[in-house]
C-alpha cells in the first residue's frame, strides 16, 4: 500500500504549490482525505503517512471506522445528514460540513442543548445550483443564517460547496468565487455565532483551482486513495 503515502506526498506538493500560486501557505489549507468505501485498513496507511483528517459521507460508516480508528483522526462529516442520524455522530466530529436546512439546524442546536455540546459546522451552498446537489442557494444563504442567530449550540464556521461535474476551468473558478464572495460579505455583516473561519471547497479534479480561489479546507478521496468501486 506504498502507494497510498505517494498519493499523499503529490497531492500534497500540488496544494503547496496552489498556495503558492494564491500567495498562501501550506499551512493555511486543511486536507481532509475522503475515505468512503476505503477500508481503515487502508486509512490507517494514509494516518501513519501523516493525514490527519479525515471525511465521510454516510453516517453509518462514520461511525463504523470511529470505533476502529478511534481518536487518531479528525473526523469530518461531508455528507447529506439525517436529522434521525445526528446522534450518532454529535460531539464525535470535528466539523460538519452539510448544514443544509432549518430542521438539520434545530435537531443539532437541540440535541446539543440537550447534552451540553456545541457543533462547529458549515453551510452548504449549492452555488451552482444543479439539481442534483443538496444546500442552500446564494441568495438563500443570509436569511437561513438570521433564522438561527440564536442557536446557541451550533456555530457556523464557514461555508462548504460542491463544484458542477466539468472540465470548464472558467465554471469551477466562478462557482468557487461567487462561495468565497458569499463568505466575504456575510463576515462583514458580524452575525452572532458566525465565524467565517472556513471555505470547504475542491475535490480531485478540482483542488488546486479552488485553493487558488481561497478554499483553505480541501475535500480529496480518488486523488489520494484511488477510484471508487461500489
Ligand atoms: C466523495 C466526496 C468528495 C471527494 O471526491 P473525490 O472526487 O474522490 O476527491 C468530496 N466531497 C464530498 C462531499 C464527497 O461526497
Amino acid at each position: 500500500m506504498n502507494y497510498i503515502k505517494e498519493n499523499l506526498y503529490e497531492v500534497k506538493n500540488r496544494i503547496e504549490e496552489a498556495a503558492k500560486r494564491a500567495k498562501r501557505d501550506l499551512s493555511e489549507i486543511t486536507l481532509v482525505g475522503v475515505t468512503k468505501t476505503v477500508d481503515t485498513d487502508v486509512i490507517e496507511k494514509a494516518l501513519e503517512a501523516g493525514l490527519i483528517d479525515i471525511g465521510e459521507n454516510r453516517v453509518q460508516d462514520l461511525v463504523r471506522k470511529m470505533d476502529i480508528l478511534e481518536d487518531r483522526p479528525n473526523y469530518h462529516m461531508i455528507g447529506h445528514l439525517q436529522t434521525n442520524k445526528v446522534r450518532d455522530i454529535l460531539g464525535r466530529v470535528k466539523l460538519i460540513h452539510s448544514l443544509d436546512r432549518i430542521s438539520l439546524a434545530k435537531e443539532l442546536n437541540k440535541r446539543g442543548k440537550r447534552e451540553d455540546i456545541v457543533t462547529d459546522v458549515l453551510i452548504q451552498v449549492n452555488v451552482s445550483e444543479e439539481e442534483t446537489k443538496f444546500g442552500f442557494k446564494v441568495e438563500e444563504t443570509i436569511p437561513f443564517i438570521e433564522k438561527i442567530q440564536e442557536f446557541e449550540n451550533i456555530r457556523i464556521k464557514g461555508l462548504m460547496t460542491m463544484a458542477p461535474h466539468v472540465d470548464d476551468e472558467k465554471i469551477l473558478r466562478e462557482t468557487f468565487s461567487g462561495l468565497r464572495k458569499l463568505s466575504e460579505k456575510i463576515e462583514s455583516q458580524k452575525y452572532k455565532n458566525v465565524d467565517m473561519e472556513y471555505l470547504s471547497m475542491g475535490m480531485t479534479n478540482d483542488y488546486e483551482v479552488a485553493i487558488e480561489e481561497g478554499a483553505n479546507i480541501v475535500r480529496v478521496g480518488r486523488a489520494i486513495f484511488g477510484e471508487r468501486n461500489y
